[in-house]
């Protein structure tokens, strides 16, 4: 619980974070980014008690009676920073600023992990880089962050970055498999998560995916058909759940994907949606090897765009019209 081994393939910020502690030399605040779900907490919680361990070791011993009470969520010297609708200037000064002039109750270090610590807005960053600037040695921070270029780089420059890696499609495959999906379900959700274990879980058994799901595979059948003006109404339902369109995207990329690998090689054994046979076989029918080749390119350039925050009109126009035009 809370250690270093629930974190996977990001051995070299964890053996440099286990170097710094070895050496002495641990800096007085770090920033984990990553996407939403890639890992963030386990691995500020792994260290965070790695640095409280009586022990003093690389790594946290899980016995002394610091590992147990930060096991146990009791541990009186670890403070969780949080607020949903971000972190305002007030909850630095009171959360933070006026905590840290106090020594530890019974443990090395006070220790704050913020979370969505890059959302704080401007005022909040300034009041907390107050703090930054002189901390008292016994205080560390642990800033969690999805974008790390929101921070000031007043704050950037004193915290030491690390950006977490998402895992590889075997291994998060593996790790879903333990965790009770079958493997049909543990390789569709490690494609569709991108690697980010929190997603993978999210995405299991939830309605909203489920439907989207069914969307996506009847949109794709029914691509042929439909014109331009068509598909547009069909999709203009989600031009405001932002995360939505985004999953329907990757939907439709491994649908036509696996329409694509289906019609090199027959074999349904190689595709994702191999319990959707019928539906890929159909979408296979419907387009020749060049087509399904270039609907999967417009779709992948259509995924850029919005990651670059591309205007959801312009994106589906474009790509239902790269898709449909012969
Ligand atoms: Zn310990």
């Amino acid at each position: 619980m809370n250690s270093y081994s629930d974190i996977l393939n990001n051995e070299l910020i964890i053996n440099s974070l286990k170097a710094a502690v070895k050496n002495g030399r641990v800096n007085h605040a770090y920033i984990f980014d990553g996407e939403k779900g890639i890992g963030k907490t386990s691995l500020a919680k792994a260290f965070a008690k790695t640095l409280n361990c009586e022990k003093g070791g690389e790594e946290a011993c899980g016995e002394c009676t610091s590992c147990r009470t930060f096991d146990d969520g009791n541990n009186p010297d670890i403070f969780y920073i949080e607020n949903e609708k971000g972190i305002k200037v007030d909850d630095v000064r009171l959360k933070i600023n006026s905590q840290i002039m106090t020594r530890p109750y019974t443990n090395r270090f006070k220790i704050f992990i913020i979370k969505d610590a890059d959302m704080m807005n401007v005022q909040a960053q300034n009041a907390f880089l107050k703090t930054l600037e002189e901390p008292p040695e016994f205080v560390k921070f642990l800033l969690l962050s999805t974008n790390f270029n929101r921070f000031l780089v007043t704050i950037l420059s004193r915290c030491v970055l690390f950006k977490l890696r998402p895992l590889s499609q075997p291994q998060l495959c593996a790790l879903l498999i333990k965790k009770g999906f079958t493997p049909y379900e543990a390789d569709t959700a490690a494609h569709y998560s991108n690697g980010v274990v929190g997603r993978a879980l999210e995405l299991h058994g939830s309605e909203e995916f489920e439907n989207l799901s069914r969307f996506a595979l009847d949109l794709c059948v029914r691509m042929k058909s439909l014109d331009l003006i068509d598909m547009y109404k069909e999709t203009d339902a989600l031009k405001d759940k932002k995360d939505q369109f985004d999953t329907l995207l990757q939907l439709m990329y491994y649908i036509f994907r696996d329409a694509l690998v289906y019609k090199v090689t027959s074999d349904p054994d190689r595709l994702i949606h191999s319990a959707h046979l019928s539906e890929i076989q159909k979408i296979c029918a419907d387009f020749s090897q060049r087509r399904l080749t270039k609907a999967c390119d417009a779709i992948e350039y259509a995924r850029r765009r919005r990651a670059a925050n591309g205007n959801f009109q312009f994106t589906a126009e474009e790509l239902f019209y790269s898709i449909k035009e012969k």
